[in-house]
């Protein structure tokens, strides 16, 4: 079953349980049935219906002993996710099955309320979380049995920071709608992926490339896994895939811009066209 099916079949009161459940995690990683029942305020027979569906449905996984148990699964927050996103009114539909399965996400298309086309990333890998400050690794730690749920949705967030930042200064990056948990909902680019394009005007594409390397590199944004898979060319050429960024200011910095512009001008390079490579790091020195 796809996600939206999955989503909509649930009712508003097995959306609630998943929700006690996930609050739980702060304290159980597998959170006991009696406590489940305890805080819905709902009868032993009702919860066990409910908890039957959702782990039938594969949002939770359970554990026998030393007591039963159960935790939310990979899925279950994704429909967590959606939930909130869809009361936010940030979100109304999603495609049945995925426009793109990297090894880092899952992306879906879908339309806001008001018809806007959009991308939904839901983040599978989690960025590393040494380059963040205390104050994220604390609460990181609070997590600690869902360490994995959690580094996705620093990822997210990172990403979705990123993206607002470089878009708020005319970069041209998809414009970022909302993020919840390790999910990012932004702009749909109706583009290709430049490593796939063989004839065309690779001049036009470096301008815009160029451009937000310019604007992003102002704010200390260093990409951090830039290639031609990461590039979508429609009227204009987008940068996509923040969550790896990097600030300017840390350490070692310039070896992962030293990467990305090694990534880029040689794709360029193939195809007749000069990045100004030193331009750009001086840039990112001024910025740091
Ligand atoms: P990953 O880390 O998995 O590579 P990406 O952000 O690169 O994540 O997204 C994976 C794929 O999904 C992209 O290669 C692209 O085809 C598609 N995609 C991602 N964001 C958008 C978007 N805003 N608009 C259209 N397609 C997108
Ligand atoms: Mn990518």
């Amino acid at each position: 079953k796809s996600l939206v099916e999955i989503y909509d079949k649930l009712s508003k009161r097995e959306l609630r349980v998943l929700r006690i459940i996930e609050a739980g995690h702060k304290k159980y990683e597998f959170v006991p049935q009696e406590l489940i029942e305890r805080w819905s305020r709902l009868r032993k027979e009702q919860v066990s219906e409910i908890i039957r569906r959702l782990h039938y449905f594969g949002l939770l996984r359970r554990n026998l002993s030393p007591y039963l148990g159960w935790k939310i699964t990979v899925a279950g927050y994704d429909i967590l996710a959606i939930h909130t996103l869809r009361v936010k009114r940030k979100l109304v539909k999603i495609s049945p099955t995925p426009i793109g399965v990297g090894k880092e996400s899952v992306v879906y298309v879908g339309e806001t309320p008001s018809g806007f086309k959009v991308a939904i990333k839901f983040h599978r890998g989690g960025v590393s979380v040494f380059r963040y400050e205390e104050a994220f690794i604390s609460r990181l730690r609070k997590y600690k049995h869902l360490r994995q749920i959690y580094e996705t949705r620093l990822s997210a967030f990172a990403e979705f920071f990123a993206l607002d930042k470089i878009f708020g200064v005319g970069g041209l990056v998809p414009e970022p709608i909302a993020y919840n948990r390790h999910v990012v909902v932004m702009a749909y680019i109706d583009g290709i992926e430049l490593y796939r394009l063989t004839y065309y005007d690779f001049k036009k594409v470096a301008d815009d490339i160029v451009e937000t390397l310019r604007k992003a590199l102002g704010l200390g944004i260093i990409h951090g896994d830039l290639s031609p898979y990461n590039i979508l060319v429609g009227k204009r050429s987008y940068i996509i895939d923040w969550p790896q960024w990097i600030p300017a200011s840390y350490p070692n910095s310039s070896t992962y811009l030293k990467r990305d512009l090694e990534n880029i001008s040689s794709f360029f390079k193939k195809n007749g066209v000069e990045i100004p490579v030193d331009e750009l790091f001086k840039i990112a020195e001024e910025g740091r």
